[in-house]
């Protein structure tokens, strides 16, 4: 199939208006102009942490291979136990985590077992220690009630069974996945390769820190804050560093990300006026679209794929402003740079929490606030807003631990109504 256009994509929707979309249409756009990448790589178990899964994993055996014990006591029959009278065994054995025992259990006997221990053949119940009477080395004796048959053993292949799916492609690598695929035998994964990210940032009034703050100038954040993200999502970063607003610099490190990397992100540039050059040579390297989007922050973006020497990246120019940047990383960027990575792709999980006090808000357009979330007295969820929300006030980001994310439909907000919150914890 080959790849859809941008006219393709917007074309399917009868109400786009790339100068006042809003987040959801925005967001539908990139999923559907975004294709994986397919690319296959093995990395030794460990190394696979954080990457992307790239084919089912079968288990190949039982976890685990026998049934055994959950518990240190005496593996017996479950048919031994009397319902009303104490029960008295004779103990023929013991049993240990990595070694079994040969004896079958006879009527009116019972081995000593260890936690993990093989359940002797005869066995379908286990009577932990701590609940049996008068255990000598010889017998012990279980008290009516404390067990029912089949309680306190692990069932063969009651992990994983031999043959079925044990890790489905798409997942992004946990440690508990690491441990399970440790569990199945297996040294090698197969994982997406990673994917190759550049970035730089625009803007002659921009200072690299190392240089001296010259009148009118700021030291350039937005490319550490993207240092941060994405290095949290597991690709691989290239930092093209601050791009002077000059045309040729800029059609130069354009062409030169496209024959880099798989996606490129700058920052700065997009704004409706800006006396710059960025957009203009985004237009001319390929199929990009300007957008205002209906958010607060982040409202202008540019969206789409360049090519250079054959070669071609998609293209998210993001704006200037240090919160927007973060904004629209985290709500358009992320997800496609998943999607692009194959990984499998659930929508940012909203918490809801109480809203400490009114927030204003007009209808029409999605607002991400930053905000603090804490538990009230009686373990609410509550959130408050940071200070001062303005776009270029980071420090309302570094603050915060969450964003209270205002939909496009919400108004004004009473204190004491429930809000929609990202938390950051847990965000890549
Ligand atoms: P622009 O989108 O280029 O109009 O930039 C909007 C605002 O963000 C301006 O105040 C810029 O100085 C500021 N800005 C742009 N890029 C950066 C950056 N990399 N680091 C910090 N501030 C920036
Ligand atoms: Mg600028």
């Amino acid at each position: 199939m080959p790849h859809p256009t941008l006219s393709d994509v917007t074309s399917c929707l009868s109400d786009y208006d790339p100068n006042a979309l809003p987040v959801a249409q925005a967001q539908a756009i990139i999923r559907d102009f975004v294709t994986p990448i397919r690319s296959v790589e093995k990395v030794a178990l460990r190394s696979a942490l954080g990457r992307v899964l790239a084919q089912d994993i079968v288990s190949a055996i039982d976890v685990p291979a026998h049934d055994n014990s959950a518990m240190d006591g005496y593996a017996m029959r479950g048919a031994d136990l009397d319902g009303a009278q104490p029960t008295t065994l004779n103990i023929i054995a013991t049993a240990y985590a990595g070694a079994g025992v040969e004896t079958k259990v006879a009527a009116g006997e019972c081995v000593r077992i260890m936690t993990g221990a093989p359940m002797p053949a005869g066995c379908d119940t286990v009577v932990p220690q701590e609940f049996t009477q008068a255990a000598t080395s010889t017998n012990v004796t279980i008290p009516p009630g404390v067990v029912k048959t089949g309680d306190n053993r692990r069932l063969r292949g009651e992990d994983l069974a031999a043959g079925k799916p044990a890790l489905l492609q798409g997942r992004i690598l946990r440690p508990a996945d690491i441990g399970l695929m440790a569990s199945l035998g297996i040294a090698e994964v197969p994982v997406q390769r990673r994917l190759r990210v550049t970035f730089f940032s625009t803007g002659d009034e921009l200072r690299s820190i190392g240089e001296p703050l010259d009148p009118g100038c700021v030291y350039d954040s937005n490319r550490y804050t993207l240092y941060g993200m994405l290095t949290r999502l597991g690709v691989d970063i290239i930092d093209m560093g601050v791009v002077r607003d000059d045309p040729a610099l800029l059609e130069q490190a354009f062409r030169s990300a496209c024959e880099n990397a798989d996606a490129i992100i700058t920052s700065g540039g997009v704004s409706v006026g800006e006396a710059d050059y960025t957009k203009q040579i985004m237009a001319t390297l390929g199929d990009v679209t300007f957008w205002k989007i209906g958010m607060r922050p982040g409202r202008p973006m540019a969206f789409g794929k360049i090519a250079s020497n054959g070669r071609s990246a998609y293209l998210f120019g993001l704006p200037g402003n240090p919160v927007a940047v973060m904004v629209t990383f985290y709500f358009f960027a992320r997800d496609a740079l998943l999607r692009m990575m194959g990984a499998d792709n659930t929508p940012l999980p909203l918490l809801q929490a109480v809203s400490e006090g009114p927030i204003r808000k007009k209808p029409g357009r999605t607002e991400y606030q930053r905000g603090i979330l804490s538990t009230d007295a009686s373990g609410r969820r509550q959130v408050r807003i940071t200070g001062s929300q303005g776009s270029g006030i980071l420090r309302s980001m570094s603050e915060a631990n969450c964003m209270v994310v205002l939909q496009h439909e919400q108004g004004s907000v009473k204190a004491g109504d429930l809000v929609d919150v990202l938390m950051f914890e847990g965000l890549v």
